[in-house]
């Protein structure tokens, strides 16, 4: 016989009929294949990074307490006690989970050099290195510390920072105060958009 999906759903009720026919209860084992898939995960309540809105979120993961287990996010919805969403999710929102299992999401730093046409993968230590000697010598070129009048400005018009849609509030108050440091004034977030 040919295996389908169908041939194995009719197999599976068919030999569920004939163990109840012999006596066996088999309400356990309905219940057990019924049960949600988020049944055993953890939950996170976090904040949907897209947009100012912030609705709140739950994550479910599993594996994140047992160990030698790989953590893995299971699902996302919208937290129902929130009181910004209360439990609802715009489509952007509800693909939350595909932002996390996503296997087109970069994991490394990539590069295009001048005049290439391809990215190229470096290494963490590289990139920490190359973006700290172009910010140096940029602040170091393009530094104002009196404008036009003599008034003292002390800004870097050489650099703009963005931040994306899923960096964290922590992550913005580091940048923020990393890029006041150093005089640039174009800050800007994808999430106030
Ligand atoms: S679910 Fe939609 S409306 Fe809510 S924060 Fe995310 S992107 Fe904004």
């Amino acid at each position: 016989m040919e295996f389908s999906r169908r041939n194995f759903l009719k197999g599976t009720v068919l030999g569920g009929t004939a163990f109840s026919a012999l006596g066996f209860d088999l309400a356990p084992v309905y219940a057990q294949t019924s049960s949600l898939k988020i049944s055993r995960a953890s939950e996170t309540r976090s904040t949907c990074p897209y947009c100012a809105v912030s609705c709140g979120v739950i994550i479910y993961t599993i594996g994140d307490k047992a160990k030698n287990a790989i953590p893995q996010v299971l699902h996302v919805e919208g937290d129902p006690d929130h009181p910004i969403n209360r439990g609802t999710l715009c489509p952007k929102g509800s693909s939350l989970e595909q932002d996390i299992l996503n296997d087109r999401r970069l994991l490394k730093p990539q590069v295009r050099r001048p005049g290439a046409t391809d990215w190229e993968d470096i290494s963490w230590d590289q990139a920490y290195e190359e973006i700290a000697q172009k910010v140096k010598k940029t602040r170091d070129d393009t530094f104002i510390e009196q404008d036009a009048n003599g008034k003292t400005v002390n800004r870097c018009e050489g650099m703009a920072f963005t931040g994306g849609c899923t960096d964290t509030n922590e992550f913005n108050y580091l940048a923020v105060k990393s890029m006041r440091s150093l005089g640039v004034c174009y800050l800007e977030n994808q999430a106030r958009v």
